[in-house]
């Protein structure tokens, strides 16, 4: 039984969708938890009040991943309420799709920044008290796209390939520190992310899904803690797969 007390969790973009489900399932397991979101203060303070009817505490922080300040500023605030960061969860995450020739130089850099390098600058600030604990959890929510590509999706492929690599190359440099580095790439979820994907698009992803069906916020939130926990101590630079069988390597 996976038993997060005591454990203090980061999770950026956690006011919506699937960090939101990854924020609630860590304090359900007994985690306090600090979160970040981008602008819709209504929909983080709603995740605030669900924590804390857990009995959890929650630490809503308004700001940028792709900024590297904002980075800092979440994990000074987070050891400020906590005195501790056990569990880092990179999920913040966006979308500017087209097609290679018609894409824009902002959508590209938006994309990356945020779905990549937005990670990166959280890892390296979470690092320090981390390796000062000799201990740390850190996952990062890739996709299918990462690991298979996706027309009409370059920036986004391309960034969630590259959260892998990061994945990897952080649970190398730190594994002797005691911290593990893993990714999930989930497959398809309807969250306001993919809402706007057109039917016919839908049906296609359902299609090529071996379990038929798309995925549930709360599903993936169950394999990011399964890997924030003591549980998963021996796995490290893993890419789980969370995505109905959709990509198989
Ligand atoms: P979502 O419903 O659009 O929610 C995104 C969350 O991230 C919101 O809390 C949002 O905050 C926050 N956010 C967005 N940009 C941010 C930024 N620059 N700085 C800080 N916070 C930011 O998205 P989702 O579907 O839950 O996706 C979550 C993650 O899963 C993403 O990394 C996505 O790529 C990945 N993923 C999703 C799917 C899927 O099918 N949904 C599939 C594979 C991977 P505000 O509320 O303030 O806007």
């Amino acid at each position: 039984m996976i038993d997060l007390s005591g454990k203090s969790a980061i999770v950026t973009g956690g006011s919506r969708g699937i960090g939101r489900a990854i924020v609630l399932a860590l304090a359900r397991q007994g985690a306090d938890v600090a979160f970040s979101y981008k602008g819709n203060a209504d929909a983080a303070a709603e995740v605030v009040a669900a924590v804390e009817a857990l009995g959890r505490q929650a630490l809503a922080h308004r700001g940028d991943v792709s900024e590297p300040d904002a980075a800092e500023g979440l994990v000074a605030a987070t050891l400020g309420a906590y005195g501790r960061i056990d569990i880092l969860v990179n999920n913040a995450g966006i979308t500017r799709d087209d097609l290679v020739m018609r894409m824009s130089t902002d959508a590209w850099r938006d994309v990356v920044d945020t779905n990549l390098s937005g990670a990166f600058y959280a890892i390296r600030a979470a690092m320090r008290p981390m390796i000062r604990a000799r201990a740390g959890r850190i996952v990062n929510v890739s996709s299918a796209a990462g690991r298979a590509g996706n027309a009409g999706q370059a920036n986004y492929s391309a960034a969630k390939a590259g959260l892998i690599g990061l994945t990897k190359a952080v649970a190398r440099e730190v594994a002797s520190r005691g911290i593990t580095c893993n990714a999930v790439a989930p497959g398809f979820v309807l969250t306001e992310l993919t809402s706007g994907l057109a039917e016919p698009i839908q049906e296609g992803i359902r299609a090529a899904t071996p379990l038929g069906r798309f995925g549930t916020v709360e599903e993936i939130a169950d394999a990011v803690v399964f890997l924030a926990s003591d549980e998963a101590a021996y796995i490290t630079g893993q890419v789980l797969g969370v995505d109905g069988g959709l990509v198989m390597s």
